[in-house]
């Protein structure tokens, strides 16, 4: 196992009628800022169940974060906690509203521009404190330190991570996630199940209760998250889902084994250029990644084969084919397409993308650092 720090402080208050306790665990005389995305949660219910249990608090809006959040919508907040004096932010809504909140308060005590904070990697001195309140479950930003945002400009979409934005405290109400359309649903299935796959399909170190913990996870999502689609008022499918969503990327699985995110990288750039939902990008990016990088994530692809999907039969060659099929089946069984094709996204975007990653410095991706723009090209052409 490879050495690590292990810290995460996020206070999670899960199971339905949780977001009627948020008020114990803002400051009493804060002034609270609540940040929302396009209005899901004014028809769900979230928003009424937010103010109520906010009754009496000192409070300001800020709504109309986008999915994959902008740049520039953020900095209309940055500006608005400046000059109201707003000391605490709460996030009510999916990942992007969650992200977008972290960019923001990142960006109110920066000194200069905060898009360096993305493009410069400058380093984070300070945060406003927030709490969410997550109605998505999909890419664990209610209990990490990551944020990835988009500046519309240049369509530039680039993560940040800072344990400075570590939220306070995460409501999982797994009621408020009922609401949801059956495309978001998918995404987030397939992002949780990516998030575990960039942390464990990598290659050994002798770390079997990460291994373990990781095939829970993607077992678990097998399991569940077809029950979430057929039955939408499933409670137990959804809180399980959502608990999975969570310990995907909470910094656990992760601890001191080697990690991948390449297809998260490449998938980034699809998504800025394309518009693509983030999860879409990921399902069309992970089997070429896994096809393309085999020969080097060998064995952890036979345990996976064995271990997840039960494949013990026919040679190695034959399991590990097998079992990057049953993945990419997984993501079309619950919905989300996994081909460039299937997207209206011809080859002709591959130099574009290329391009884009080699200006922002040498392309070094994956656990190795080996793959170079050369590879990326290899695994967006498989994924045609
Ligand atoms: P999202 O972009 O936050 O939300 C997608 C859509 O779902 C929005 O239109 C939103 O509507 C709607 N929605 C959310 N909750 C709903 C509910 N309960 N009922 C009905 N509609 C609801 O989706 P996401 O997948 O959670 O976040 C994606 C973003 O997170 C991407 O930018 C991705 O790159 C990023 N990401 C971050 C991390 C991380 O570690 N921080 C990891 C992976 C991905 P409203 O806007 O109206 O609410
Ligand atoms: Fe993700």
């Amino acid at each position: 196992m490879e050495n690590f720090v292990f810290y995460n402080p996020v206070k999670i208050l899960f199971g339905k009628g949780q977001i009627a306790n948020i008020a114990a665990e803002i400051p009493a005389d804060a002034k609270i800022l609540i940040t929302y995305g396009g209005g899901s949660i004014k028809t769900n219910g979230v928003y009424d169940q937010v103010k109520s249990a906010l009754a009496g608090r000192n409070v300001v809006e800020f709504g109309g974060i986008e999915p994959n959040p902008h740049l520039e919508t953020l900095l209309k907040a940055v500006e608005i906690v400046r000059n109201e004096g707003i000391d605490f932010l709460l996030a009510v809504g999916g990942g992007s509203v969650l992200d977008g909140t972290k960019f923001i308060a990142a960006a109110v005590p920066f000194v200069g521009d905060p898009w360096d904070i993305l493009a410069k990697n400058a380093p984070v001195k300070a945060a406003v404190p927030f709490g969410t309140v997550l109605t998505l479950p999909a890419t664990g930003s209610e209990m990490n330190t990551n944020s990835v945002i988009t500046k519309w400009e240049t369509q530039e979409k680039l993560p940040f991570s800072s344990p400075l934005v570590f939220p306070r405290f995460s409501v999982l109400d797994p009621e408020t996630t009922f609401s949801l359309p059956v495309r978001q649903i998918s995404n987030g299935i397939v992002d949780a199940y990516v998030h575990v796959m960039e942390q464990y399909l990598t290659y050994p170190v002798n770390a079997p209760l990460q291994d373990r913990m990781a095939e829970s996870i993607l077992k678990t999502l097998i399991e569940e998250g077809p029950k979430t689609l057929a039955n939408p008022q499933d409670y137990d499918a959804r809180a399980n889902v959502m608990w999975s969503a969570t310990l995907a990327l909470n910094g656990l699985i992760g601890a001191g084994v080697p990690q991948d995110w390449a297809t998260h990288m490449i998938g980034h750039e699809l998504t800025a250029l394309h518009g693509l939902d983030h999860a879409q990008t990921l399902a069309i990016v992970l089997p070429s990644t896994l096809t393309i990088k085999r020969d080097r994530k060998w064995q952890k692809l036979l345990q996976y084969a064995q271990r997840v999907w039960g494949i013990v039969d026919g040679s190695e060659e034959a399991r590990v084919t097998e079992a990057i099929a049953k993945t990419r089946n997984f993501f079309e069984s619950v919905g989300v397409q996994t081909r460039l094709s299937d997207y209206g996204v011809g080859l002709d975007t591959i130099p574009v993308i290329i391009e884009r990653f080699e200006k922002r410095g040498s392309v070094a991706l994956g656990e190795y650092k080996d793959i170079n723009s050369q590879i990326v090209e290899q695994i967006l052409t498989l994924s045609a």
